[in-house]
């Protein structure tokens, strides 16, 4: 929301008498002087008008979870058990999912209530890049990775793939990184060029990297560098 709006959401505080405190220098974001009505101010941002509080901040809380096979990336379910079973009942309330893996796939899964945070990492117009290792079911053919790189043309959506890499691992065995979150995207890659993907493991999106110390089923708070999304 609009600075000027938190302001004018006051009791008696007009639009022309918000934008005047804030021309005058009384007001601070997060501790730090604001002169612009205009700036876009979150949930998990203190405002404050002569020191006084006016929006107290919220925790913003970012967890990764290294996933196992067999839970649904979803906050409810009435037939499976869901990821959120396995984070604290305390935290769960609040969190979504920023870029689902499939029931049977693993590794890297990131949890947040910070809405304007995880759509950085899951807008496919932002090219975050997400690293998965994939086993098949039949030999990786070797055109494969140039139809990867040339897109492949999904049906459903009318449109083709980002240039995707793959980098061969063995002979049923890839790194595959893509540049969006599609349903199924890895699985109807393989599909297109006459595979199958039996596992799928996610070990990184953007710079963060699934945490080898986390057995599967555990979580972690990500590090503030790791918030950091675009550094
Ligand atoms: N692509 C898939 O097909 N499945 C996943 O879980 C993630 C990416």
């Amino acid at each position: 929301m609009k600075l000027s709006r938190i302001l004018s959401n006051q009791n008696g505080v007009s639009r022309r008498q918000a934008r005047l405190l804030i021309a005058s220098g009384r007001v601070a974001v997060n501790d730090l002087s604001c002169g612009d009505p205009a700036v876009e101010v979150d949930r998990f941002s203190s405002v404050k008008v002569d020191g006084e509080i006016v929006q107290k901040a919220e925790p913003g809380h970012y967890l990764m979870l290294n996933k196992p096979a067999g839970f649904l990336s979803a906050t409810l379910d009435h037939t499976h058990t869901t990821v959120m079973e396995l984070i604290a009942p305390e935290l769960r309330e609040d969190l979504h999912i920023a870029g689902r893996l499939d029931r049977a796939s693993t590794g890297l899964l990131i949890l947040t209530n910070d809405g304007r945070w995880s759509r950085q990492l899951t807008e496919p117009r932002i090219k975050i890049p997400k690293v998965y290792r994939v086993c098949t079911a039949y030999p990786i053919s070797p055109d494969t990775s140039q139809r990867f790189a040339e897109g492949i043309w999904f049906e459903y959506e009318q449109l083709t793939t980002s240039p995707a890499q793959l980098d061969l691992l063995g002979p049923r065995e890839a790194r595959v990184t893509i540049y969006e979150g599609r349903y199924h995207q890895v699985k109807r890659m393989f599909h297109a060029a006459g595979n199958r993907v039996t596992a799928l493991h996610r070990e990184r999106m953007g710079k963060i990297r699934l945490d080898d110390s986390l057995a599967p089923g555990k979580y972690r708070p990500l590090t503030p560098e790791e918030i950091d999304l675009m550094q």
